[in-house]
């Protein structure tokens, strides 16, 4: 089974060819353009995927080494997203399989970015039904009880910004770059996580809300350069490394409540967030500390990638559970 995967939900043009479950190529093309507005702009992002959906696609059949006639399906990302970005591989996904004459398979991002635990990769293992996905992303902070590659339950999220949000807009208070996440990570492997304690938010059951901790980090910063107009330079590491730290306390505190409630001690972390290195060392401790089986994606499969798109609908070509050609994007699907 030759799977291609088409993802195009926000800012990345990317696509992946699968042969039985293992990947054969994986393309992203990063829009650039992004950076200076300091977010994405949906308008330019959907005009960026027009230009590099045809090459990306080139790129990830050449580089499989196979041609388009080779293929047995096309999945595509039918949401949730910007609905520009959407389109642009919604509306490709749909002509290609139209002209191949093979099926189409409609995924869900946010299972997508749960199901690339089941890329085969020799070295890594993957997850056992039922498991818990923490899915932690540039839009999405959720706790989903995974009973099987597609049932899912969100038993826990955000009720307001998502942890990559949290991560971004921290990051942009200090005068970072967007995407600030991956900044934040890099200052706070040298930094002491408990030179300034931030306060955790409290949210009752399983949800989250990192609204609250993004305006008290901007207080607690606006006074200290008040007094020191260097505090932010002299101390970038220590910053990032007690934000990351609150953060990642939020995230165990739920975790640990989500198992408790479950009594599911296999845990897998999806999603940008999930490149965190301070998350996935938390993660990786918790196997012996409490005795948890944990599952962490290799990097490339952590922020938006095809290869995820294309396992998802390597497990529904499966189950013959193909999508038909009045399939339309979609914003906003639940899992
Ligand atoms: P969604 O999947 O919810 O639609 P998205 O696709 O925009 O959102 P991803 O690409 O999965 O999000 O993740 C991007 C987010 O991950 C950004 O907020 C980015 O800052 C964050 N991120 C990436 N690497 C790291 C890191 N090492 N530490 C912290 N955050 C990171
Ligand atoms: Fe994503």
């Amino acid at each position: 089974i030759f799977i291609l995967g088409i993802e195009s939900s926000c800012d990345d043009t990317a696509a992946a060819v699968l042969h039985n479950g293992r990947i054969l190529s994986n393309v992203v093309a990063t829009q650039e353009i992004h950076q200076k507005y300091g977010g994405v702009v949906p308008e330019l992002a959907s005009r960026a995927h027009q230009q590099n959906i045809v090459p990306v696609i080139h790129e990830a059949l050449s580089r499989a080494g196979i041609s388009k006639n080779e293929l047995s399906a096309i999945a595509f990302t039918r949401g949730p997203g910007l609905m520009g970005s959407l389109l642009v591989g919604t509306s490709f996904a749909k002509s290609l399989s139209l002209g191949l004459k093979i099926p189409l398979l409609d995924v869900n991002h946010m299972q997508a970015h749960i199901l690339a635990h089941f890329i085969e990769e020799k070295e890594f293992e993957k997850p056992h039904f039922p498991f818990l996905a923490l899915t932690i992303s540039g839009g999405h902070t959720q706790i989903v009880k995974v009973t099987n590659y597609f049932e899912m339950e969100v038993i826990g999220e955000t009720l307001d910004d998502a942890v990559g949000e949290a991560f971004d807009k921290s990051a942009k208070i200090l005068g970072l770059p967007y995407p600030g996440g991956p900044l934040v990570d890099k200052y706070a492997q040298k930094g002491d996580p408990k030179a300034f304690p931030f306060p955790k938010p409290k949210v009752e059951g399983l949800n989250f809300s990192f609204s609250g901790l993004k305006t008290s980090i901007l207080y607690f910063i606006q006074k200290q350069v008040k007094e020191d107009p260097k505090f932010i330079e002299d101390n970038i590491e220590d910053i990032c490394a007690s934000i990351q730290h609150t953060i990642i306390g939020v995230l165990m505190d739920k975790l640990k409540k989500a198992v408790k409630q479950t009594g599911i001690k296999q845990i897998a972390i999806a999603g940008g967030v999930s490149a965190n290195s301070g998350i996935r060392q938390t993660l990786k401790e918790a196997e012996t500390k409490y005795h948890w089986k944990t599952f962490v994606p290799k990097f490339e499969y952590t922020t938006d990638n095809a290869a995820m798109i294309a396992i998802a609908g390597h497990y529904k070509y499966i189950s013959e559970d193909f999508a038909d050609m009045g399939v339309t994007a979609k914003a906003r699907i639940k899992m």
